[in-house]
């Protein structure tokens, strides 16, 4: 089996979107029968035998939903929820240079979730280390000194919009654009 990374949208009965799984736990699924399959890729896969890549999968049974649609908490998608703007400085990053901060620092007892993290420059995460917000830290002033400044942050951590997330990581590439129906916005 040649590698295979597309990912298959589960959608509840009615049509909800649920989560987005690989094309194993799909097949999973299918073979249990508790899927129907209403959308295929182009491609063709083989486990012991050929068929059509799956795309869009519908649950045959409704399922009440206990949680919503599980975002990780990486770089990348918590730089997306903060298009890309260190929350210190206001500075707008790049792609590779963002890094998660953790606003209540870890070793201060700080969780790994969505409202105690946020996106920070470099040079800011640096300079905050295990600080807290309201504590002095020092930065440069462009002139080759230091100046002291209080932490406080710019803008404030949210839960990300789905939408936004799965737009920048899947739903923009044209192989999943008959995914995009069913998300609220287009
Ligand atoms: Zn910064």
């Amino acid at each position: 089996m040649k590698w295979y990374s597309k990912n298959v949208l589960l959608l509840n009965a009615d049509y909800s979107p649920i989560s987005v799984i690989s094309w194993k736990n799909a097949l999973r699924l299918i073979l249990k029968d508790k899927v129907e399959i209403i959308e295929y890729f182009d491609d063709s896969i083989s486990h012991g035998k050929a068929f059509q890549a799956p795309s869009i999968v519908v649950l045959r049974n409704y399922v009440a939903r206990l949680h919503r649609i599980r975002i990780g908490i990486t770089r990348k998608n918590v730089a997306i929820r903060d298009n890309y703007t260190c929350a210190y400085c206001n500075r707008r990053l790049g792609r590779h240079s963002t890094t998660i901060d953790h606003i209540v620092p870890k070793c201060k007892g700080g969780i790994h979730d969505w409202k105690n993290v946020i996106t920070s420059c470099k040079k800011c995460n640096t300079c905050k280390s295990d600080k807290e917000l309201g504590d002095v830290m020092e930065v440069s002033d462009g002139k080759g000194g230091k100046r002291r400044k209080q932490i406080k942050l710019l803008y404030a951590p949210t839960f990300p919009d789905i939408h936004d997330i799965l737009y920048a990581n899947i739903l923009k590439k044209p192989e999943y654009a008959n995914w995009r129906q069913f998300f609220g916005k287009t």
